[in-house]
C-alpha cells in the first residue's frame, strides 16, 4: 500500500548525511511513483514532489535525526497543506439549515445523510429532517425511511411526486412549520455523469438555495473520483466534498487530489456502513494515516525546537580547526537530553519499541559518560592526549567508574574525532548519530 511504498522511499535516504540533490531525487521518484499507484493525478503528483524537493534541498539535517525523518515531516507538511489544511466544519447559520446531497450512485449520499443526521442530533443538539429527493426508485425512499428509523430522525417524502423540486421545497415549508434547525436533502444519483441527473440537482439546488452544497465521493474510486467532483462543481459550485469508504482497502489517492483539482475542503469522512461511522476530516491526520508514520513527526518537531543553530556552528569551527575536546562532546549530549529520556525518544520510532521490548534501556545512558567528563580537569577535556593511566585511575575513581569504561570512552571520542575529520562538510551535526550508532 501507499504507506510500504512511501517507507521505502524514505529508506534511500538513510545513511545520508545531509538532504542533497542526488539522494532526494531518487526518494522522490519512490514518492511519486507511489502517489501514482494511489491514483493521485499525473500533474498533482509532480507538482507535488516538485514542492517538497525545493523544501528538503538545503534543509539542516538536525542533530539526532535521519534524513529521511526530515523527508517524513516536510512531505507530511506538504500532504496535510494540499489536503486543506484546517479541518472545516458546515455552515448550520440557516433557520431552517438546508444541507444538499449530491454524487453518483452508490457514492453513498443516502448512508451519509442518515449519519450526518445522527451527528447533528446526537452531538449537536439539532433537530433534523430528512428528505427523499431520490424519486426514480420507490427502494431508495424506503431505504431512507429505514435509516431514519434507525436513528429515530424524521423522514419526508411524497412517493406519488415526481418532480424533486416540489418536494424539497414543500419539505423546507414543514420544517419551518415544525421547528427543524436543519433539513438534509437526499438526491439522486447516476452510476456516471449525466445531463439528466445534472439538470435535476442543479434545478433543486437553485430552488431552495441550500446553506450547504455537499460531494459526496467513494473513496476508492481513484482518478475518476476527481473528474466526477469537477464535473458536479461546474454545475454546482459545492462546499466541502464527503468521502466515504475509507475502510476498506482504499489507495487514498482522491483524498489527495480532489481538494487541489476543486479547492473545496473535504469535510467528513465515511468510515464503515454503521450510522456511527463519520468522522469530521483533519488534514493532518490523514497526512499521518497516508504516511503510516506515527509519532516520527513529533520526533522531529521536538528536535527542530531543541536544535540550537548557534552551537551547532561554533561546533563545525572547532572541527575544522581541531579544537573539538570532551567539553563540546558534553554540550552535544545535553542537547540530546534537553528532547526527554531515551525512552521516550526511542518509543517515538515507529516499531522501534515493539523491537527493542525486552531490551533494558536506561532512562539515562548519558550518566556514565557525563560522570567521567566531569571528574576530568579542563585541560584533559580539551587535549584527551594528556590522560595516562594515573590520570585514569583518578577519573575512574573520581566518577564512580571502572577504567575499562574509561578505556572504552577515550576510544570512542578518538574514532568520532577522526571521523568528523574526515566529513567536515556535514561537521558536528552528525555527531549524535554516530554516538548513537
Ligand atoms: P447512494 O446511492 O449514494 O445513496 O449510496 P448509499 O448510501 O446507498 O451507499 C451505497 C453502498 O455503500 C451501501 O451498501 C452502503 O452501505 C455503502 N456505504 C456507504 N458509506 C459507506 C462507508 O463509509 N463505508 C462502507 N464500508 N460502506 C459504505
Ligand atoms: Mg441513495
Amino acid at each position: 500500500n501507499l504507506s510500504d511504498k512511501l517507507d521505502k522511499a524514505f529508506h534511500i535516504l538513510k545513511g545520508h548525511g545531509k538532504i542533497t540533490e542526488v539522494n532526494v531525487a531518487d526518494t522522490l521518484k519512490e514518492v511519486r511513483r507511489a502517489l501514482l499507484d494511489a491514483d493521485v493525478n499525473f500533474k498533482i503528483a509532480k507538482d507535488f514532489t516538485t514542492r517538497v524537493k525545493e523544501k528538503a534541498i538545503g534543509a539542516d539535517v538536525l542533530t539526532t535525526l535521519q534524513p529521511s525523518q526530515l523527508m517524513v515531516k516536510i512531505v507530511k507538511d506538504e500532504l496535510t497543506e494540499l489536503m486543506g489544511g484546517d479541518a472545516v466544519g458546515v455552515n448550520l447559520s440557516g433557520n431552517p439549515s438546508v444541507i444538499l446531497m449530491s454524487g453518483l450512485q452508490g457514492s453513498g449520499k443516502t448512508t451519509f445523510s442518515g449519519k450526518l443526521a445522527n451527528f447533528l442530533t446526537t452531538k449537536k443538539n439539532k433537530k433534523v429532517l430528512l428528505v427523499a429527493c431520490d424519486i426514480y426508485r420507490p427502494a431508495a425512499i424506503n431505504q431512507l425511511h429505514v435509516v431514519g428509523e434507525q436513528i429515530g430522525v424524521e423522514v419526508y417524502s411524497e412517493p406519488e411526486n415526481k418532480n424533486a423540486v416540489e418536494i424539497a421545497q414543500n419539505a423546507i415549508k414543514h420544517a419551518k412549520a415544525n421547528g427543524f434547525n436543519v433539513v438534509i436533502v437526499d438526491t439522486a444519483g447516476r452510476l456516471a455523469i449525466d445531463e439528466e441527473m445534472m439538470t435535476e440537482i442543479a434545478n433543486v439546488h437553485k430552488a431552495i438555495q441550500p446553506q450547504e452544497t455537499l460531494f459526496v465521493v467513494d473513496a476508492m474510486t481513484g482518478q475518476d473520483a476527481v473528474n466526477t467532483a469537477k464535473a458536479f462543481n461546474d454545475r454546482l459550485d459545492f462546499d466541502g466534498v464527503i468521502l466515504t469508504k475509507l475502510d476498506g482497502d482504499t489507495r487514498g489517492g482522491a483524498a489527495i487530489t480532489i481538494k487541489s483539482v476543486v479547492n473545496k475542503p473535504i469535510k467528513f469522512i465515511g468510515t464503515g456502513e454503521k450510522m456511527e461511522a463519520i468522522d469530521v476530516f483533519y488534514p493532518d491526520r490523514m497526512a499521518d494515516r497516508i504516511l503510516g508514520m506515527g509519532d516520527v513527526v513529533s520526533l522531529v518537531e521536538r528536535a527542530q525546537e531543541q536544535y540550537d543553530e548557534e552551537e551547532a556552528r561554533k561546533l563545525q569551527k572547532k572541527i575544522a580547526k581541531n579544537e573539538f575536546g570532551f567539553d563540546d562532546f558534553l554540550s552535544q549530549i545535553q542537547q540530546v537530553k534537553k528532547m526527554g529520556n531515551m525512552k521516550d525518544l526511542v518509543g517515538m520510532i515507529p516499531g522501534a519499541s515493539k523491537a527493542l521490548k525486552d531490551v533494558e534501556i536506561e532512562d539515562d545512558a548519558f550518566k556514565h559518560i557525563e560522570a567521567i567528563i566531569f571528574s576530568m580537569t579542563p585541560s584533559e577535556r580539551k587535549s584527551p592526549a594528556l590522560i595516562d593511566p594515573k590520570r585514569k585511575a583518578r577519573i575512574a575513581k573520581g566518577s564512580g567508574t571502572s577504567i575499562q569504561q574509561i578505556n572504552q570512552l577515550l576510544k570512542q571520542f578518538d574514532q568520532m574525532s577522526k571521523m568528523m575529520k574526515m566529513m567536515q562538510g556535514s561537521g558536528g551535526k552528525n555527531l549524535m548519530r554516530m554516538m548513537g550508532g
